[in-house]
């Protein structure tokens, strides 16, 4: 079931050509936050689309708001709004990544076909802010506001159109992985004159700021670009899940991780990795909403993980991925899924695997989910699938 791709010719991709005009560096850990940030100040095009530097908070229940209105205007979303289901197939021509349109690399690694790289978004929702800004924003703040900076990555899992997590080889998908975990590691430990220090919420290891890494694919999900991708985004704003995940921790006395891992009921599990188990939880909100949890319940972030640990990742986000494909297209929806990785404090180191399988209406709005499965049949189902 899974091949489907693999007889497929791969005929469109960023061309070495073309990709090479575009190398700023090669190996983000020869790179500090500093240099980054100078990097991301020197890429012209990004300076028209900047964010506001703010972030507000939801005084009820501490969500934070970010504002960047040249998100809306982007020229290549990928989006057809007299479309039923606002999905446009991109023509092989019109990707911006094949024709090489689009900012400076700062990581770029060979696979066994093609290459993977970095780079920078061009509709950044944080972007660096120096003192001087930032205390010029402060006088018109009010009390609970906050400025907002960083910066925010692409990741092009191939230079190849067709290829993703769904169809590359898991040896090039482990590369893939080790990148986002060199990337992660370098910006949260040469980031400390920069970023807040992640000691008050008990990090032992000196690391700063927050490090959010999330795939959308399909535009009803906020997947603008075809061509197949991670976002990485590093900022001073610690996002509400990440919090929740410290404050569980902090009134429950164990990871989320351990807490799921062991009162989640056997039936859930989908599959079991040496190092990791992907299963749907049993509050499942939407169906088919899947988590891939590290067993490892100490390890908090990608660099820390081993080569097994990752290895064990790797297949799990894959076979995440494939499954949410199979579901949706089982299902007569249009190809749509977000991944979320939660990291730092009090997670453990666990993924969500979110495909979109239902709308969010007004109940759910008001945290009242209507969810049109239940995780027992949403795991059987889920099981058939990926024993094929
Ligand atoms: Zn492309």
């Amino acid at each position: 079931m899974w091949g489907y791709l693999r007889n497929k010719m791969l005929h469109q991709q960023l061309s070495f050509d073309n990709l090479r005009k575009l190398i700023q560096s090669n190996e983000i850990e020869k790179l500090t936050y500093p240099e980054i940030v100078t990097l991301f100040r020197q890429e012209e095009g990004i300076q028209s689309f900047q964010p506001d530097h703010i972030a507000l908070q939801d005084p009820r229940n501490n969500e934070r708001v970010l504002f960047n209105g040249s998100r809306a205007i982007r020229p290549h979303d990928n989006t057809d709004r007299n479309s039923s289901n606002f999905v446009k197939k991109t023509e092989p021509q019109d990707c911006i990544i094949c024709t090489g349109q689009t900012t400076r690399i700062i990581d770029l690694t060979q696979l066994s076909n093609g290459y993977t790289f970095i780079n920078k978004n061009l509709y950044p929702i944080v972007y660096p802010m120096d003192y001087v800004e930032a205390s010029r924003t402060t006088n018109r703040l009010n009390s609970g506001e906050k400025n907002a900076f960083g910066v925010h990555f692409l990741q092009w899992t191939s230079t190849f159109h067709e290829l993703d997590w769904h169809n590359m080889p898991l040896g090039d998908l482990v590369v893939v992985m080790k990148r986002l975990a060199a990337l992660e590691k370098t910006l949260l430990t040469t980031s400390s004159n920069e970023m807040p220090s992640l000691e008050q919420f008990g990090d032992s290891q000196g690391r700063s700021g927050f490090v959010s890494v999330i795939k959308n694919s399909g535009s009803p999900v906020g997947g603008s670009i075809e061509h197949g991708h991670q976002q990485i985004v590093f900022s001073n704003i610690m996002p509400r899940r990440i919090e929740e995940n410290f404050r569980f921790r902090q009134e429950r006395g164990m990871h989320f991780s351990d807490y799921v891992l062991r009162e989640n009921p056997d039936q859930l599990l989908v599959r079991e990795y040496d190092h990791a188990a992907l299963l749907v939880p049993y509050y499942m909100r939407r169906p088919f909403d899947m988590l891939l949890l590290v067993k490892d319940t100490e390890k908090s972030y990608l660099h820390e993980l081993s080569y097994g640990q990752l290895e064990s990742v790797v297949a799990g986000w894959q076979d995440g991925i494939k499954l949410q494909k199979t579901i949706l297209s089982l299902k007569g929806r249009p190809i749509a899924y977000n991944v979320l990785t939660h990291n730092g404090p009090g997670a453990g180191l666990y993924f969500e695997f979110l495909p979109f399988t239902q709308e969010d209406g007004g109940y759910e709005k008001l945290g009242l989910s209507v969810c049109q499965s239940n995780p027992f049949e949403a795991s059987e189902l889920l099981k058939q699938v990926i024993e094929g």
